[in-house]
């Protein structure tokens, strides 16, 4: 039904928001991906493979990189890790992606960012083979999000999307607040939430846009994808909304053995009393960005085989 003027977006019974399991989302995703390829595989077809090209000495990239070769290995698909020092030359890169581009066994190719300083990431992103390129970050994928064209989604956007469809959280005709205008995130975010079938009224925000409060208030559904610890306050939320944290940020804490801890662009604690939904960081969008890149490996197998 659709929402009165001056009707609160929460349903009145609900004391504080309810909290987005991404976790679980993401483990249901992972078992449905699971059990496609095992289908796949028994009628004969070989199991989907996934490269990925870590490179330099970043931690955070390298448990990235562990988590998604976990995942996919424990959803029947074949993942290999390709590394390399920080100090390969761009060409050398451009190379790799080239070759594996061209082969045969190699279904879906992902470059794991940030790259060091003296490669242009845009430039081996271009290099990419688009119909294997399951991080959806090539132009060509982006040019048939942005037309409503089948192609590769960034597992991110399409992890949001499905932590909405899963929270029946309805996106038809509401309007969407995304705060970030990244190719990563925000961009795509968009042109994904205006879809037919999903049909949403968008707006995206960024580091210029005046009155920020103000149109984050008018958001069914407020997307944070900035970078930012607890950037997004309570007064920036319309009652009853849906709260979608993307961000990941590391902040000092030293009761950890690690000295850190994650958290998001979001002030959880205090916009869970006021939002309708709520994602958790960590626990809520990071573990669908993983199953999303597991079903875009599936997908790359079959449309290659087809
Ligand atoms: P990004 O490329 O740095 O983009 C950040 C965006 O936030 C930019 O559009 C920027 O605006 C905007 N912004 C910065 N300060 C702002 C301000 N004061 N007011 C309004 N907008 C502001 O980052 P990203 O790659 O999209 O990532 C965003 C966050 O999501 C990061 O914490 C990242 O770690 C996280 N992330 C999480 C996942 C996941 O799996 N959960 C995946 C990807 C990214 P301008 O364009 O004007 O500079």
């Amino acid at each position: 039904m659709p929402l009165q003027a001056n009707q609160p977006y929460k349903p009145a019974f609900f004391e504080v928001a309810q909290i987005i399991d991404g976790k679980a989302v993401a483990a249901e995703v992972r078992r449905n991906v699971r059990a496609e390829v095992a289908v796949w595989t028994s009628e004969g077809h070989a199991q989907p493979y996934l490269a990925v090209i870590l490179v330099g000495e970043n931690p955070a990239s390298a448990s990235y990189v562990r988590g998604k070769i976990r995942a996919s290995q424990d959803a029947g698909i074949a993942g290999d890790t390709l590394t390399f020092g920080a100090n390969i030359t761009e060409q050398e890169l451009l190379d790799v992606v080239r070759d594996l581009g061209q082969q045969p066994n190699v279904d879906g190719i992902l470059v794991q960012l940030p790259l060091p300083d003296h490669i242009r990431a845009d430039r081996i992103i271009a290099e990419l083979n688009p119909d294997k390129d399951v991080d959806g970050l090539h132009v060509v994928n982006a040019g048939r999000l942005a037309t409503g064209q089948v192609g590769f989604i960034p597992c991110t956007p399409s992890g949001v999307v499905e932590l909405l469809r899963h929270s029946e959280i309805e996106t038809r005709g509401r309007r969407v607040v995304i705060i970030g205008r990244s190719n990563l995130v925000g961009r795509p975010l968009a042109s994904l939430l205006m879809h037919k079938g999903y049909d949403a009224t968008v707006t995206v925000c960024h580091s210029r846009t005046r009155n920020l409060s103000e149109v984050c208030r008018e958001a069914d559904i407020l997307v944070a994808a900035i970078g930012r610890a607890h950037f997004v306050s309570a007064d920036m939320i319309k009652p009853g909304a849906a709260v979608i944290d993307v961000g990941i940020n590391r902040i000092e804490d030293n009761s950890r053995p690690s000295g850190y801890r994650l958290t998001g662009d979001v002030d959880y604690e205090a916009v869970k009393e006021i939002a309708g939904w709520i994602t958790p960081v960590p626990g809520g969008v990071g573990p669908m960005t993983i199953a999303m890149l597991l079903q875009n490996t599936l997908l790359a197998a079959k449309r290659r085989t087809s």
